[in-house]
């Protein structure tokens, strides 16, 4: 099912008497969710995400916009006639249920036509449980469960009742590392088996790089860009998706312009063309360093971290804008401790510019 937002925007009074007036929780949020899709809902704590998806099951109401499920405007339904499927964080499991009872609880209040057997309500409750897998454990209680367990049970029960969309809030926030990296690909085939289109929300940008179709990033109630995570990735719009994205982060400098070239302190770095001369922020990703002896950006080493196949080099610069800068490089690259200077060429494809105050992207061509 299509997914149309339109012109969303969600205000809470705000309670802190010092500084009385609104927040703006989600601000002008306008996207068309393609239908059958992963979304990947992406942005830092607080930026609007779970406001957002409230809005999406009608937990709570838009202070204007509008929303639609297909050709359905749903803006005014209430939550139990959207269609919708909910997984939270911390998996809210009824303790006194088994398994089996807090997946078919969905399906016992139905009236009239709708209304199910006991026989009919267990095969909708097996085959959920199948598709999470986890059909051996129908007869025990939540606490009897690791929480991986728990939260399948959860994506069970959201989907026992094949919602037209399927909203999952941080689901995987609660598990360990390794069960997280897990269920994510399970998630990801589940949602593909069962061609729900699918909103998924984290502050994890490798959760939502990995397994969204589309990520959104969100910051401060705003969306900043929409796209294929590769995409956005390979080509943000601004300093702040730049940064959000991508681990090591993005490393930062202050930069100038002058007459057609990038300085970074005094190292003339790259040609730019098609740029006036002015201040820019200059990111360059990690994986956009070469050593390189006679290379224009010069860094004071600082060590090398191994990392199996590739190193990290640290080092520092005067017009960094943070700490260290880490550069990833090949580790058949060797390079020499005992020296206090590296030497980089840059990757202009890694390299991107932003206006100094706006922070939007400055787009150079390098002839
Ligand atoms: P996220 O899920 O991205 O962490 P939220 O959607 O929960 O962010 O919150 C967005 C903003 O709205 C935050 O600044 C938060 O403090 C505020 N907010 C959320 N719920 C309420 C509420 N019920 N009353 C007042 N402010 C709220
Ligand atoms: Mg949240």
């Amino acid at each position: 099912m299509k997914v149309v937002l339109q012109n969303l925007t969600k205000t809470y009074p705000n309670r802190n008497k010092k500084a009385p007036g609104q927040v703006v929780a989600v601000n002008d949020f306008t996207m068309e969710i393609p239908d059958g899709k992963l979304i990947g809902l992406l942005g830092p704590s607080g930026c609007g995400k779970s406001t957002t998806l409230n809005l999406l099951s009608g937990l709570q109401k838009p202070t204007s916009g509008k929303i639609f499920f297909g050709e359905d405007d749903v803006t005014d339904l209430p939550p139990e006639n959207r269609g919708v499927g909910l997984v939270f964080q911390n998996y809210a499991l009824y303790p006194h249920l088994t398994v089996k009872q807090n997946i078919t609880f969905p399906l016992e209040n139905r009236k009239g036509a709708d209304k199910l057997t006991k026989q009919q309500m267990l095969e909708k409750a097996t085959a959920a449980a199948k598709l999470v897998q986890i059909e051996e454990l129908m007869d025990r209680k939540p606490n009897e469960l690791s929480g991986g367990q728990q939260q399948r049970v959860a994506i069970a029960r959201a989907l026992v009742k094949m919602p037209r969309i399927l909203l999952l809030d941080e689901p995987l926030s609660n598990l360990d590392a390794r069960l997280r990296l897990q269920t994510r690909e399970e998630l990801r085939r589940i949602q593909r088996e069962t061609g729900i289109t699918t909103i998924f929300v984290t502050h994890d940008q490798e959760e939502a790089m990995s397994i969204s179709d589309l990520i959104v990033v969100m910051n401060a109630g705003v969306i900043q860009q929409i796209g294929e995570p590769q995409q956005v990735y390979d080509n943000p719009s601004n300093l702040f998706v730049a940064k959000f994205l991508g681990t090591p982060p993005i490393n930062v400098f202050s930069g100038t312009i002058q007459n057609g070239m990038l300085y970074i302190g005094r190292d003339a770095v790259l040609p730019c063309k098609g740029l006036a001369d002015q201040p820019v922020t200059v990111g360059i990703r990690p994986e956009g360093f070469q050593l390189c002896e006679d290379g224009p950006l010069c860094c004071s080493l600082k060590g090398v971290e191994v990392m199996g196949r590739d190193i990290s080099v640290v080092s520092t610069h005067t017009a960094c804008q943070s700490q260290t800068i880490r550069s990833i490089i090949r580790a058949e690259n060797a390079v020499d401790t005992s020296l206090t200077t590296v030497r980089f060429s840059l990757n202009p494809k890694k390299v991107f510019l932003f206006h100094g105050e706006t922070g939007n992207r400055l787009q150079f061509a390098q002839e």
